[in-house]
């Protein structure tokens, strides 16, 4: 899978994404991350990729024109000149755009753009960005949670690592997302590793048995208890 990220901050970006699984993932060519400077793309003489807003009103606005070169560039694979006509979407790519206002993030989500061949990912800085380039370029806004950041970037590496581990390859196995929080709709049991015994807190017995019915029944049933206690509102989804 193949993930294009605009941004202002390429290298907040680029740092994230290089470090342990996914950057090993990276480095294997299992996922290929692009993160692209939406400066580069801007043709105003002072590199100018912001304004303020019609209307009045705080703060900038991140303009049209710079984002829609950085995408119409990526898209024609010519991503070191400017390009101001954006040939056709591919059927199997998606843009997103990160935003408070958009979809809320969440496992679900996760699988559903994990089955796209490429996403390209939006992040916003300053007040945002203008309304038209969003209509013309966006197909979904998505947003990680109901509180405002400084700007897209962190949620743009949160989407691409929930993504990104999903992709075959990535995990050394596919049972290390199967059986986690949320994949079944519910939460994860606790887990234990050595030693067996910390500042008097012993593993629990059924753990050390060797019985596997009874390890999976225990697991279940933990996984009940505590989605019950702090999350009953998974157990009410469908
Ligand atoms: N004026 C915008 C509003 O009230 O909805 C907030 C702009 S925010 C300061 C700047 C950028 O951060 C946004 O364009 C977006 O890309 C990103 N951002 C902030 N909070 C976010 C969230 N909860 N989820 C996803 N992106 C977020």
């Amino acid at each position: 899978m193949r993930f294009d990220i605009m941004t202002l901050f390429p290298d907040l970006v680029d740092t994230v994404l290089s470090e342990s699984i996914i950057g090993r993932a990276r480095e294997a060519g299992i996922i290929d991350v692009r993160v692209h400077n939406i400066r580069d793309y801007t043709q105003n003489k002072h590199r100018r990729v912001d304004d303020t807003p019609y209307g009045g009103g705080r703060g900038m606005l991140m303009a049209a024109p710079p984002i829609y070169n950085c995408y119409a560039s990526i898209l024609s694979e010519r991503p070191d000149e400017i390009i101001t006509e954006a040939p056709e979407k591919p059927s199997g790519a998606y843009v997103v755009y990160m935003s408070p206002r958009g979809t809320k993030f969440d496992q679900s989500v996760a699988e559903r753009l994990a089955k796209h061949d490429r996403l390209f990912i939006l992040c916003g800085h300053y007040e945002g960005v203008d309304q038209r380039v969003i209509d013309e370029i966006v197909d979904e806004e998505i947003s990680i949670g109901d509180f405002v950041l400084t700007g897209g970037e962190i949620p743009a590496c949160i989407v691409t690592d929930a993504v990104a581990r999903l992709i075959d390859g990535v995990l050394p196995l596919p049972e290390c997302h199967e059986n986690e929080s949320f994949s079944d709709g519910l939460l994860e049991y606790p887990q234990y590793t050595r030693p067996p015994v910390f500042r008097g807190r012993e593993v629990p017995e059924v753990l050390i048995s060797g019985h596997h019915a009874n390890i999976d029944k225990w697991r279940h049933e933990q996984s009940l208890e505590i989605t019950k206690e702090r999350r009953p509102d998974l157990l009410d989804e469908d």
